[in-house]
């Protein structure tokens, strides 16, 4: 079975069609969506419909919740705030239904987790970026691997008996007795300095998990959000990748 892992694509439709076409090339079985579809970028409609087409096993993020209005919006900054906004009013009722659908964490085949954030409380969307925050997840993780997003930074962290490594190659191989927490990075809003969008294939089968990354129109995904009229910042980052 191979995976194609995904999420934090942000309303970047650009983004989103270019990781589609990737992960169909790399003979993807099943997709694992990350959640965080919606929010900052012009086409979360749009977005929405390309990842229900792929009948994922899907999460739900802190930014998908913002949008159905189940998630209190007064701690974002206000940029943030200003695109959760605009991105109610761009949803139609089938939209926010499917939005507001997903759990925040699942586990896929009895193998594999996954979930937007940590899933130490889950609930209140913490980040993992260093050991000691995997080591929090770590204490709940049932299955070997799991996968996340929510920084938009891609990482990984190992675990074997009680030691914690950060590991940071682009291809890494599954050993026995050791787990595994994944974030494969962004696809619509990458913030480690990349513009490419990112995703992951998880070859269950041979024991790989391969962060890929891919190009795509940026000054297009860029042009939409300004068109929409949405703060500068958001779209600014999206050529730097920051
Ligand atoms: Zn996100």
């Amino acid at each position: 079975m191979r995976y194609g892992v995904f999420g934090d694509i942000h309303g970047n439709l650009e983004a989103l069609d270019i990781v589609i076409e990737a992960m169909r090339r790399e003979r993807v079985d099943r997709f694992l969506c990350l959640g965080d579809i919606v929010g900052y970028g012009a086409n979360p409609s749009e977005c929405i419909a390309r990842v229900r087409a792929l009948d994922p096993v899907v999460v739900i993020g802190n930014h998908d919740l913002a949008a159905v209005g189940m998630l209190d919006i007064s701690a974002f900054n206000p940029f943030a705030r200003e695109a959760v906004l605009w991105c109610r009013q761009a949803l139609g009722p089938e939209d926010l239904a499917f939005l507001e659908q997903p759990n925040l964490v699942e586990i896929v085949n009895d193998t594999v987790t996954i979930f937007h954030a940590s899933l130490a409380l889950p609930e209140q969307f913490g980040y993992i970026q260093t050991p000691e925050e995997a080591a929090q997840s770590f204490a709940f993780l049932k299955t070997r691997v799991g996968f996340f997003g929510h920084s938009h930074v891609p990482v990984a962290f190992s675990k074997a008996m009680r030691r914690i490594e950060l590991k940071t190659t682009p291809e890494l191989s599954l050993v026995d007795g050791i787990s595994m927490l994944v974030n494969p990075g962004s696809v619509g809003q990458p913030r480690d300095g990349d513009s490419r969008a990112a995703f992951a294939v998880y070859d269950a089968d041979a024991g790989t998990i391969t962060c890929r990354r891919v190009r795509y129109d940026v000054e297009r995904a860029q042009a939409k959000i300004r068109e929409a009229g949405l703060p500068p910042i958001i779209w600014e980052r999206l050529s730097q990748g920051i």
